[in-house]
């Protein structure tokens, strides 16, 4: 074999492809040089890929000594290794394999979605020379004075701090400068190494919170229930706590629990930005501990150090979103993973690898044998259904609000017969909230109020009502919405929100020639009644959405001044519907809590429930009473009904009883597969040619729907079709994946979602 090289070949291993060659999911064999010996599993290399022997970057799975293994009839030597510093500890490549299988997603991609990308690029870095002793020494006496003390500083080191800095050495050796260093290098007695590293540091965090006396009787039960499988491998547990519960009092004792063992706790979020109490509420309570955080608003550099510190295994804490969940803590050290607002949609990435952080958790805990924690007050019917039908999860419930917050009263107000003072819509605030805004700000109250869509007006109509034209957008199967440029103009634009394309609105209708007006309320037009009707500065009226919070440092200032009370009213989409913290909150206002209730989604349901509850939990948290209103046109849907009364279990196994009749998850597990095209009867066909292979696979216990177009068929003038398949268990699922994969390429035209959380 070595013959064919110019270097014998002194092991093999097992490599993925970065850029993700599905049909080779095992991974190639490629034969390792002699020079690059240190190869060892978790680094990325260059190997040879094709006939043409393209340099391409893949990660190393395994390695194997064994000339007898089938080898490929032309085995080819790795290039070379591209950087030492970078090695996904052993437990994350499993992970990623077994995320490859679940996901249906090749094993290259998901392997570098483990890692963040300033850490792949060295963000940060600095690259230093240092020094060590030359193999050969000349004899110790022709050395002066200076020259022997570095030479025996430098011996006295251990492995590990070898080789030295010139500066270390400097003082270590008791020098007055680098000339002897210098001089010595010079002779050829100390050579010098360049090496590049990360200068990792922790972040530093000021904010102080108060510290509860004790825990209540429901928190203390829930800690020593938990606390108590620490020691015994692996378990899960849904904290289900009512909103202002205190489950973060919670977290904070179990995480001292595991510090106390010298574990790691690693704790996901949903998005720093939107819930910044919560983390630095965590963090202030370990003053003496060392944090690592992930998340998207440090600066790339900040980011690499983070890394490197939890894969040097120096963390205590890791706090992090969704892709935290890939921390690279050494092995062995895991002690605890706690996933907070488990049921949020932002643990579910979009885009390939279509993976879920909280389930991706479930898994890692499972491999590091520790329990895992899931807290929400309105868990997912996935955790709910794990822990009160399937029992492979532990259920606490905390029903009580913690010391020192009151229970809000709730109103449920009937909008189906209050209408705009022109008649021409439905009225966007109720007499009642208006007065009660009035109230709560006279009495320095600060209020809350949730719509949860933005832009100015969600339809661009005929004014004529025999005419129905709606404008649409020419990329999409999308109604355009109309944005205001600012607050109060009368001049704006409309933008479609699946592709962003703006367009410029029409002066009268295309079809009868009429007047053509806006229709619907989103944030945009809330702010301007709310200006309005109000009699308070500009300043006091802030708006969160998407089109105003563009970076979160943004978000974060106007959480400060909400905080500080320099805002008064804080209006907003679901942004404002988690995790805030403010005791002044006396009022919250839902309106149009409806809206997304009839979306095609089986899931609409959950979401209508989570968001009107959740959002309903953010007053309440300081001394006197607060009220929260819910305005809707269906007063008696379950979801907000249920949601107005607290009544999270009767709404879960009502809702889960549905779900059973229909077969729909999470008594189901579900796939979904979307193929799209720019030619509508392409799409239409590879999705019916890939129906018809799945459906001879012969899989009768996989229920499997023919092919319709998505519930947005068009978006960016790609046509989208789909085909899903239901099967009874994970298991069952997996069992028709493994046969599946090989009938298909995923890439551009075929997206595969598996366990998919949007049907959009
Ligand atoms: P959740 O996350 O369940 O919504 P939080 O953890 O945010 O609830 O707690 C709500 C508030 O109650 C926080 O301000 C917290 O400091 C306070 N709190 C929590 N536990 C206690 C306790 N045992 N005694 C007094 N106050 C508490
Ligand atoms: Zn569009
Ligand atoms: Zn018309």
């Amino acid at each position: 074999m070595a013959g064919l090289f110019d270097e014998p070949t002194v092991a093999y291993a097992q490599v993925a492809v970065e850029r993700g060659v599905d049909a080779f999911q095992d991974g190639l064999t490629y034969g390792i040089p002699e020079r690059l010996s240190h190869i060892q599993p978790g680094h990325l290399v260059t190997v040879p890929l094709g006939r043409g022997n393209t340099p391409t970057s893949a990660w190393v799975l395994s390695i194997h000594q064994d000339e007898s293994a089938p080898l490929p009839k032309q085995l080819k030597q790795i290039y070379e290794c591209n950087n030492t510093s970078i090695q996904l500890p052993s437990d994350l490549l499993s992970l990623a394999t077994w995320m490859s299988q679940y996901y249906v997603t090749p094993i290259g991609p998901a392997l570098s979605t483990m890692l963040p990308g300033p850490v792949r690029q060295g963000t940060g870095t600095t690259t230093r020379e240092l020094v060590d002793l030359a193999d050969e020494l000349p004899p110790i006496d022709t050395l002066n004075e200076k020259q022997q003390a570095i030479v025996n500083t430098i011996q006295s080191l251990p492995n590990e701090e070898r080789p030295v800095d010139k500066p270390t050495l400097v003082k270590l050796a008791q020098l007055k400068s680098q000339s002897a260093i210098q001089t010595m290098i010079k002779h050829g007695t100390l050579v010098t190494k360049r090496v590049t590293r990360i200068e990792a540091q922790w972040l530093k965090h000021t904010q102080s919170f108060s510290i509860p006396e004790k825990l209540t009787d429901e928190q203390q039960h829930a800690f020593d229930a938990i606390a108590s499988t620490m020691d015994s491998g692996y378990s899960s547990h849904l904290l289900h706590g009512v909103t202002g519960s205190g489950k973060t009092e919670v977290y904070i004792q179990l995480i001292r629990r595991a510090i106390e063992q010298s574990g790691t706790t690693l704790i996901l979020v949903p998005e720093i930005s939107l819930t910044p109490q919560t983390a630095a509420r965590l963090i202030s309570r370990f003053p003496n501990q060392k944090i690592a955080i992930l998340h998207s608003t440090l600066t790339r550099a900040q980011r690499h150090q983070q890394w490197a510190l939890i894969s040097e295994g120096k963390a205590d804490i890791i706090l992090g979103v969704r892709s935290a969940v890939f921390a690279p803590i050494p092995e062995g050290k895991l002690k605890l993973i706690i996933v907070d607002e488990e049921h949020e949609s932002s643990y579910k990435q979009d885009s390939a690898p279509r993976y879920n952080g909280r389930d991706i958790a479930i898994r890692r805990a499972w491999m590091a044998q520790c329990p895992i924690v899931l807290g929400s007050a309105t868990p997912s019917m996935e955790s709910w259904w794990n822990a009160t039908v399937r029992n492979v999860s532990t259920l606490h419930t905390m029903k009580h609000r913690a010391p020192g917050l009151v229970v809000p009263n709730i109103e449920l107000i009937n909008m189906k017969h209050e209408f705009t003072d022109d008649g021409q819509d439905f009225a966007l605030f109720s007499d009642r909230l208006v007065q009660a805004m009035k109230t709560t700000l006279d009495a320095d109250g600060q209020v809350l109020i949730l719509l949860n869509r933005r832009g100015f007006a969600p339809w661009i109509v005929c004014k004529e009502r025999t005419c129905d034209w709606l404008m649409k957008c020419d990329h999409c199967d999308s109604a355009m919405v109309f944005h205001r440029k600012k607050p109060l103009q009368s001049s704006g634009f409309v933008r479609c929100h699946q592709c962003g394309k703006e367009q410029r609105i029409p002066k009268s209708c295309p079809d009868c020639e009429s007047k053509v007006i806006v229709r619907g309320a989103g944030t945009q037009r809330a702010e301007e009644l709310l200006r309005n009707m109000l009699d308070i500065e500009w300043a006091a009226i802030a708006r969160l959405d998407s089109d105003s919070a563009t970076t979160a440092s943004n978000i974060q200032k106007t959480l400060e001044k909400f905080g500080d009370g320099e805002i008064r009213i804080l209006l907003g989409t679901q942004m404002i519907a988690k995790g805030l913290d403010f005791p002044n909150v006396k009022l919250v206002g839902v309106l149009n809590a409806d809206s997304s209730i009839d979306l095609p989604d089986f899931r609409a349901s959950e979401r209508t429930y989570q968001l009107v509850s959740q959002v309903c939990g953010r007053c309440g948290r300081g001394a006197g009473e607060s009220i929260a209103i819910i305005q809707t046109r269906d007063p008696d849907t379950p979801p907000i009904k249920l949601a107005s009364q607290g009544a999270y279990e009767s709404f879960a196994n009502a809702e889960l009883s549905f779900r059973n009749n229909a077969g729909l998850p999470p008594a189901s597990r579900m796939v979904r597969f979307v193929t799209r095209n720019r030619d509508e009867q392409t799409a239409k066909g590879k999705s019916e040619a890939l129906y018809e292979r799945l459906h001879s696979l012969g899989h009768n216990d996989v229920k499997l729907n023919p092919p319709i177009p998505c519930v947005i068929p068009r978006i960016s003038d790609f046509y989208r079709y789909e085909c899903t398949a239901l099967a009874p268990s994970s298991i069952v699922l997996q069992r028709f994946l493994v046969e599946a994969r090989n009938l298909m390429t995923i890439g551009r035209e075929l997206a595969v979602d598996v366990d998919p959380i949007s049907l959009l």
